[in-house]
């Protein structure tokens, strides 16, 4: 069996599981925020009765970080309706923007964009939030109501996103019928140069098989060039499985693996045990690639889908008016050292945004010293609006208001993950999805620009 089919089997209480069954599984971990949690809330009280408990309040995670940095009031009120059912149902984790558990959250937009807005509890982008505060383990099922629940498969485990309907019924009953999808294996060797992250990997894989070539399938990442890849790198290779349609990423197991998830469960006081799997003999894939990391070249996805793949070096006549540095993938804080690395002494041509994905790497940057200055000073000295308002903002479009919004027809170059249509807000810009090393030298120039160009 491959990693995925291992760990569905397990779930499902079955010796052997193969592509195309039907087996229900048994969740370790739902996660739901503030765009997806109200609707589940109100099919799991519609399906199960108003004075229903959900199945277990420790493995129901909560974590509000979507459209919250903004005054539209009923994007404020989804948090308020997460804060009232996690009261209801002693919900152990919740991730809450105010430390008042009856408070209600109001943005208040004349303190600005920039300024801290949020309390104590609350984590970021739910994707990022759920490892760091110790909810992702390996040969787990976690499910979540947002498509790029698959970043967590990062960690070994089967991570993929649900929708309302699905999550309201494992809010229930702590299960779901699932269909155990084919395995996609990518053999990732060598090691990646100076210039090339772990975006450029992940583009490349999607610009081979296009936006729709893994469509239900799971993509299976090993290899000898695992080893050099850090668990940022991995997180951002296992996120963007859905933008070609896969149904999670999942990757080996291995030494750093297990020091991260160890330190993050003991640091969190979270559940700590865990079993991995690792590769057998007998797997059986559809598709086998393999990929020399030594060979990549910077990257681009062009508008208007993440499949449309270009070499940086190809796309210097593209001006652009925008850049934007932050999401769940692209806005981790090794993505944002090496984006400062570039920028670090020069200033930016364009107007460039950069919005953390945490408040923990809002801290991460602002306590880093370079010389004299922090990584968070080197960014805003090199022209960056840099938010401490952690959270999704311009990834998704959003409400109008919302940091970092393209709000007419512009060109961005983004460190994001998905760049359909409108993804970004106005309907007629256009997204350019890149690396953060690639999206720093094109903010430095203004046109889409080989960041090798500034590697010393
Ligand atoms: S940062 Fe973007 S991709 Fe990640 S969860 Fe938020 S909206 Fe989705």
């Amino acid at each position: 069996m491959t990693l995925t089919e291992k760990i569905l089997a397990r779930a499902a209480g079955k010796a052997q599981v193969q592509a195309g069954d039907n087996v229900w599984v048994k969740a370790d971990v739902l996660m739901t925020h503030d765009v997806c949690g109200p609707g589940t809330i109100g099919v799991f009280k519609r399906e199960f009765g108003k004075a229903a408990r959900v199945w277990d309040p420790r493995k129901v995670v909560v974590i509000p970080d979507h459209y919250i940095f903004t005054a539209d009031s009923k994007s404020n009120r989804n948090v308020d309706i997460l804060r009232e059912f996690v009261k209801e149902q002693g919900i152990t984790y919740f991730y809450d923007v105010i430390d008042d558990p009856n408070g209600h959250w109001v943005f208040d937009a004349t303190k600005g964009m920039l300024q801290r807005q949020y309390g104590s509890q609350y984590a970021g982008v739910c994707h990022t939030a759920l490892p760091q505060k110790g909810h992702t383990r390996p040969g787990e099922i976690l499910f979540g109501t947002d498509s790029h629940t698959c970043m967590a498969g990062a960690f070994n485990e089967f991570a993929t996103g649900i929708g309302n309907t699905d999550a309201g019924f494992v809010m229930g009953t702590g299960k779901l019928l699932l269909k155990v999808p084919e395995t996609m294996h990518f053999r990732l060797e060598g090691a990646l140069q100076p210039g090339v992250m772990a975006k450029d990997v992940i583009l490349h894989c999607i610009g081979e098989i296009g936006f729709d070539g893994a469509t239900y399938r799971a993509l299976q990442f090993d290899g000898s060039g695992i080893a050099g890849l850090s668990m940022d790198d991995r997180m951002t290779i296992a996120n963007m499985a859905i933008e070609a349609g896969g149904k999670n990423g999942i990757f080996e197991f291995d030494d750093q693996t297990q020091k991260y998830v160890d330190f993050r469960c003991k640091l969190n006081g979270t559940k700590a045990t865990y079993e991995p799997v690792t590769r057998d003999r007998n797997e059986k894939f559809v598709y086998e690639s393999v990929i020399d990391l030594t060979r990549l070249e910077p990257t681009v996805a062009c508008h208007p889908d993440p499949g449309q793949r270009k070499l940086a070096r190809e796309l210097t006549h593209v001006k652009l008016d925008r850049a934007y540095i932050g999401s769940c993938t692209g806005g981790k804080t090794s993505d944002f050292l090496e984006f400062a690395r570039v920028l670090r002494d020069k200033h930016v041509k364009i107007d460039t945004f950069g919005v953390p994905a945490t408040p923990e790497i809002v801290h991460d940057l602002q306590s880093a010293r370079w010389g004299e200055k922090t990584v968070w000073d080197i960014l805003v000295d090199a022209g960056v609006q840099m938010t401490e308002n952690a959270g999704c903002a311009a990834c998704l479009g959003g409400p109008v208001d919302t940091f970092g919004r393209m709000n007419s027809p512009l060109k961005c170059i983004s460190a994001t993950n998905r760049n359909f249509p409108g993804r970004m807000g106005h309907k007629e810009s256009q997204v350019f999805l890149a690396s953060p090393v690639t999206v720093a030298a094109s903010a430095l120039t203004g046109v889409i620009t080989d960041p090798r160009e500034y590697l010393s």
